[in-house]
C-alpha cells in the first residue's frame, strides 16, 4: 500500500462546491488503495484578506503575530475538509502544523522546516484515517507558531512526503501542470510532460507562482517526484523529477513583483546592505557607481525597506519594474536564443536596464512594468524557432 501526499491550493478549496470536488478526488485515490495525507492551503483569498486586515491596524505588523494570524486560514480549510469527508463516510482527521510535528526555525513569515516528527501522522494513518495537515506552518523550539512564506503549503507537502517516504507528492491547483509560460497570460503556452528539478527550481525562483521554490529544492534533495496536476480535471499533469524534456527552453516568466530602489549621494552602501540582510531582505540586482546605489527587492518588503531607508541620507526613489526570465538548462550555450529574445523585445529596447545570462537562464530587467503583449511576442518567436 502506497502512502501519497496530495496538496490542494487556495483556489481548489475556495467554496463548498470546490471542497466537494476535492473530497471526491481524495476518496477516489483512497479507494485505489492508497494511504492518504492531504496538505491544504487557506480557502481562496483568505490569506490576502488577513494580511490586508492586519495592515489596516499597523503598516508593519509584528511578524510573530502575523504568523499566528495567517496560520488560522489553513486551520479553517483543514477542519472543513475533515468535516466533509467524515460526513461522506470516510475516516478523516485534521492536524495543525504543530500537531503534525512540523518543527521550524524562528524566522517568522519565512521559516524553514528543520524537522518533522511523523509519529502522529503515522498513528492516524494506521487507524485508517485520511490525515489532513494545514500547509504553510509549523512551530519553533519555543512553541511559537511560524509560517513558511507565501505559497509555502507546497513546501509542507513535499517535506511531509519526504518524511513519511511517500511514493509521490501531488500538487493540485487550478492549472493542470507546468506550462511554457503562465497560461493566463500567454495564449500559446503549452504544458510540459516532465521537467527536471533544477529547471523547475529556476522557474519558481524567477517568480512563476505555480510551485513554491523551496518545495522544489526539497524534492530534489530527497528525490521525491512531484506531480503538478489539476483539481478540476483528470488530465495528465507535469512530473518534476530527474528527467529531461526535448525542448531547450522550459518556461518564460514575467515577474512584476520587483521594485528597484535608487539612492543618489550615498556614501556607505555596505552598511545599508548589512542592515537589509540583517532584516532578511533578499537583494536581487545590486549596483553602486558614482555614489549612486541601485538594488532590487520583492515588493512584499517595501514597507520594511522604506523604514530602513528613512534614516539614510541621499535622494531615494522606489519604483516597480518587470523582469522577464527564459529558463532552460544550457541556454547560455545558445547565443542565437539571446538574438531571438532581443529581436522580440526590440520595441522596448530603451527600457532594458540589465541582462543577465547564466547556464540555466537569461534574465532581462526593464525600468518599468512591461505589457503582457511582449511576453506573448517572445513566446511566439521562441515557439516558431522550436526552442520552446
Ligand atoms: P494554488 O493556489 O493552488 O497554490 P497558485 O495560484 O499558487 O495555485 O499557482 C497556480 C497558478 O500559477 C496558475 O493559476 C497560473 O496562472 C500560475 N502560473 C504561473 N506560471 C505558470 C506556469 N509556467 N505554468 C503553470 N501555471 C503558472
Ligand atoms: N495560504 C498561504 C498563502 O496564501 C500559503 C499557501 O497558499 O500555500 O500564501
Ligand atoms: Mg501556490
Amino acid at each position: 500500500m502506497d502512502t501519497i501526499v496530495l496538496k490542494f491550493g487556495g483556489s481548489s478549496l475556495s467554496d463548498n462546491i470546490n471542497l466537494n470536488i476535492v473530497a471526491k478526488k481524495i476518496i477516489e485515490l483512497k479507494e485505489e488503495g492508497n494511504r492518504i495525507i492531504c496538505v491544504v492551503s487557506a480557502q481562496g483569498k483568505t490569506t490576502d484578506n488577513l494580511i490586508k486586515e492586519a495592515k489596516e491596524l499597523s503598516a508593519i505588523p509584528n511578524e510573530r503575530e502575523m504568523d499566528a494570524l495567517l496560520s488560522t486560514g489553513e486551520q479553517m480549510s483543514a477542519s472543513k475538509l475533515a468535516i466533509l469527508l467524515t460526513m461522506l463516510g470516510h475516516k478523516a482527521i485534521s492536524l495543525t502544523g504543530w500537531q503534525a510535528g512540523i518543527y521550524t526555525n524562528s524566522d517568522y513569515q519565512s521559516s524553514k522546516i528543520i524537522n518533522i516528527d511523523v509519529t502522529r501522522i503515522n498513528e492516524e494513518l494506521n487507524k485508517g484515517r485520511i490525515v489532513i495537515v494545514t500547509g504553510f506552518q509549523g512551530i519553533d523550539e519555543k512553541q511559537n507558531i511560524t509560517t513558511l512564506g507565501r505559497g509555502g503549503s507546497d513546501t509542507t507537502a513535499v517535506a511531509i512526503a519526504a518524511a513519511v517516504k511517500a511514493a509521490h507528492c501531488y500538487i493540485f491547483s487550478d492549472v493542470d501542470g507546468v506550462y511554457t509560460a503562465d497560461p493566463r497570460d500567454v495564449k500559446l503556452a503549452h504544458k510540459l510532460n516532465s521537467i527536471s528539478y533544477e529547471e523547475m527550481s529556476y522557474i519558481s525562483g524567477e517568480g512563476a507562482k505555480v510551485l513554491h521554490d523551496r518545495c522544489v529544492e526539497l524534492a530534489e534533495k530527497y528525490n521525491m517526484p512531484i506531480i503538478a496536476a489539476s483539481t478540476f480535471n483528470k488530465n495528465k499533469g507535469t512530473e518534476i523529477a530527474n528527467s529531461m524534456e526535448e525542448t531547450l527552453i522550459k518556461s518564460i516568466i514575467k515577474n512584476d513583483n520587483i521594485l528597484i530602489t535608487k539612492i543618489e549621494g550615498i556614501e556607505n552602501p555596505y552598511e545599508l546592505l548589512k542592515k537589509l540582510t540583517k532584516n532578511k531582505i533578499k537583494i536581487g540586482k545590486y549596483n553602486y557607481e558614482n555614489k549612486i546605489l541601485n538594488f532590487t527587492i520583492n515588493k512584499v518588503n517595501r514597507a520594511k525597506v522604506e523604514k530602513i531607508l528613512d534614516k539614510e541620507k541621499g535622494n531615494t526613489t522606489i519604483k516597480s519594474v518587470t523582469k522577464i526570465s527564459i529558463v532552460g538548462s544550457g541556454v547560455s550555450n545558445h547565443m542565437e536564443i539571446l538574438e531571438i529574445v532581443l529581436k522580440a523585445i526590440e520595441e522596448i529596447k530603451d527600457k532594458i536596464i540589465d541582462i543577465d545570462v547564466s547556464a540555466c537562464k537569461i534574465s532581462i530587467l526593464f525600468d518599468s512594468i512591461i505589457e503582457t503583449k511582449y511576453l506573448n511576442d517572445l513566446h511566439d518567436s521562441l515557439l516558431k524557432e522550436k526552442y520552446i
